[in-house]
């Protein structure tokens, strides 16, 4: 695992629990509201965080944290990511992922080897868009097929939405509404205009 680094505390990231959140390194989109710009492309090795430091600082966490979000970048880019979701199982965390739904095989090996508690997925505009919000076109196949599994896994979940009003007219935010199965939950989230990848976005409100 790449790993950008962590947070050590969260109260609202993994929905009933206090956890950590880690974010690995690397992202193949690139949103223009992303407000993680220093977790996009690669880093040095120096500048990374070793998974050995991560996991000492969990195993001082024990009994006070219950859950591990595992945010990025995007993970499910990772080499390693289902050994990283094993060990902190057998640590005794629940997992929580967050991910842009762009590798629906790495989601469903990850749900199929129970590794997953929580997943949350980012839909980021209405798919003829994507290539607009999320810097990358053709991404529509992979999208629906993550909505749907994730969707039908059983597991607790949601989809979310940064709502950029300059980027997401009402009528992108219906489409995006629409492909939202029946029974799971779709939420808006705030736009960190000040940290925003694209400069042309930071002043907006
Ligand atoms: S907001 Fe977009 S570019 Fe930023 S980490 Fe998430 S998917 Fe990648």
């Amino acid at each position: 695992m790449r790993l950008g680094g962590f947070e050590p505390f969260t109260a609202s990231d993994f929905p009933g629990r206090p956890a950590a959140i880690v974010f690995s390194q690397g992202c193949n989109f690139r949103c223009p509201f992303c407000h993680n710009g220093t977790l996009l492309g690669p880093r040095p090795a120096a500048d990374l965080l070793q998974s050995r430091d991560f996991f000492a600082f969990l195993e001082r966490r024990q009994g006070l944290l219950s859950g591990v979000v595992v945010s990025g970048g995007e993970p499910t880019l990772q080499e390693g990511l289902a050994g990283f979701c094993r060990r902190l199982k057998e640590m005794g965390f629940a997992v929580k992922l967050d991910t842009n739904g762009s590798r629906p095989q790495v989601i469903s090996d990850l749900i199929e080897a129970q590794l997953l508690d929580y997943i949350a997925m980012d839909i980021k505009a209405p798919l003829g868009r994507y290539d607009l919000l999320a810097g990358r076109a053709g991404a529509g196949g992979q999208i629906i097929n993550a909505i749907a599994l994730i969707a039908q896994s059983g597991l607790p979940h949601h989809f979310r939405t940064t709502h950029v009003r300059s980027l997401l007219s009402a009528e992108d935010l219906q489409a995006v509404q629409e492909l939202v199965p029946p029974g799971s939950t779709h939420r808006l989230q705030p736009f960190m205009a000040a940290a925003a990848l694209d400069p042309a976005l930071r002043h907006e409100r």
